[in-house]
């Protein structure tokens, strides 16, 4: 009997003190799993600048040392070691490149997705789901701010866009075969993975975890590029922003018409008054502020035309350690 393969993608971004612990985790769900299924684990090398690299070769080698002795398990890793740091979305679209299994979960390197819910996910394949969702119960690894911000920005994605993304729920998925063609053949420069993975649709359910602290080392995701990658969920997804300029700019138009017309009727009755600065200003103000917003979406749009037109590839790698 040939068993299922089961595909890790893992990006590793300045993980290096993280590796070693995370495989011994994951090692011990994989042990439990081995009769049933074969992995393939793929850790992408995101351009790290601390040791991640030799402890990814490091934890290879000890791990195909293990493996000789214990030929009962077919457990394979491979590493993808990019040029220079392209960031997790491309990480994770080399991953799913690369990665061969039968289904394929991503998964972050910092133990926040404990391997103890691989057993889950995948029952729930068995069932015959085709896209498993793991949703974080709790943020109470994030601060108040953060909390906040996440909501917003899940409400109005759902709000403005076609595509239907579950709150708190991340990268963390296990994906069928099927589901992952179907993302691969997206190839768009901006890669919102998560919007990217809820686009291509398929039968889901969802599968509650509790999220983990980060094993070692901090996040690499500080506001400014959580605020970036929230702009690339919503462009990637919905035009609304461009076409609500149109609505504004109408509503806009209509009031001063009426405003126009009232300015009119009143000189025309009570003769011209001088003072006005005041609404001058505020006029002038608010409507050039307006416009420059809607410049900004304008250029937010068009930036992302642009690096789409270029065409360029969402990752370079070095070498390929299999
Ligand atoms: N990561 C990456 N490239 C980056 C930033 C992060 O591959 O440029 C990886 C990182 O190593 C981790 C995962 O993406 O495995 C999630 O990153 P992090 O824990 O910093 O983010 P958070 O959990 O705070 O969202
Ligand atoms: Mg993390």
């Amino acid at each position: 009997m040939t068993l299922k393969t089961v595909s890790l993608v893992i990006p590793f971004f300045n993980e290096g003190q993280g590796v070693a612990p995370f495989f011994q985790r994951l090692m011990q769900t994989c042990h439990k799993l081995k009769a049933r299924y074969a992995f393939q684990m793929v850790c992408i090398n995101d351009g790290s600048t601390d040791a991640t690299l030799d402890e990814l070769v490091k934890a290879r080698q000890t791990l195909m040392g293990f493996l000789a002795d214990d030929n009962a398990s077919e457990i394979t890793i491979t590493i993808i070691d990019f040029s220079r740091n392209f960031g997790k979305e491309a990480a994770l679209t080399a991953g799913i490149d690369h990665a061969t299994g039968d289904a394929v979960i991503p998964m972050d390197a910092d133990l926040q997705h404990p391997p103890e819910l691989l057993p889950v996910l995948l029952e729930k394949w068995e069932e015959g789901y085709e896209v498993v969702l793991a949703q974080r119960t709790s943020r109470h690894t994030d601060h108040f701010a953060q909390k906040f911000a996440a909501r917003l920005f899940y409400k109005l994605h759902q709000k403005i866009s076609q595509i239907h993304m579950p709150a708190d729920v991340g990268d963390f998925r296990l994906m069928d075969r099927r589901v992952v063609n179907a993302v691969k053949q997206l190839r768009e420069n901006n890669r919102f993975m998560k919007g990217i993975f809820a686009w291509v649709g398929f039968k889901s359910v969802l599968v509650p975890f509790e999220v983990e602290a980060r094993s070692t080392g901090h996040s690499s995701f500080n506001v400014w590029k959580l605020w970036n990658l929230a702009l690339d969920g919503i462009t990637s997804f919905s035009t609304v922003p461009l076409r609500v300029w149109t609505y504004l700019g109408g509503l806009v138009s209509l009031t001063a018409f009426l405003y126009a017309s009232y300015i009119f009727v009143r000189t025309l009755v009570y003769g011209v008054d001088t003072p006005g600065y005041a609404s001058l200003m505020i006029a002038i103000l608010f409507l050039g502020g307006v416009q420059l917003i809607g410049i900004g979406v304008l250029g937010e749009y068009l930036g992302r035309v642009y690096s789409e037109v270029k065409a360029r590839p969402a990752y370079i790698i070095r070498q390929i350690i299999s």
